[in-house]
């Protein structure tokens, strides 16, 4: 699988955004930010990443699911 592939991309819009994405959460302080656990590192450590614009970022490892889903990260 290519690294590539989740590379966030910006698509205002979207129905595939962030904010629908199991592995998305919303940043505390400003919930139009937020955070992806989505991705792992080459140690099989998560690698939280920075979402700018919640609503309308996607990427290649989109997965929707029940936005409070978190339990098996
Ligand atoms: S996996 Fe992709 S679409 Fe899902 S929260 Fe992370 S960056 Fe957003």
């Amino acid at each position: 699988m290519a690294a590539g592939s989740y590379d966030m991309v910006v698509e205002p819009g979207t129905t595939k955004s962030c904010v629908n994405c199991k592995w998305g959460n919303a940043d505390f302080v400003n919930p139009l930010r937020g955070n992806c656990v989505g991705a792992k590192n080459h140690m099989g450590g998560i690698w939280k990443r920075m979402i700018m614009d919640y609503y309308n970022t996607t990427c290649g490892k989109y997965e929707e699911g029940d936005v409070n889903f978190r339990d098996h990260v």
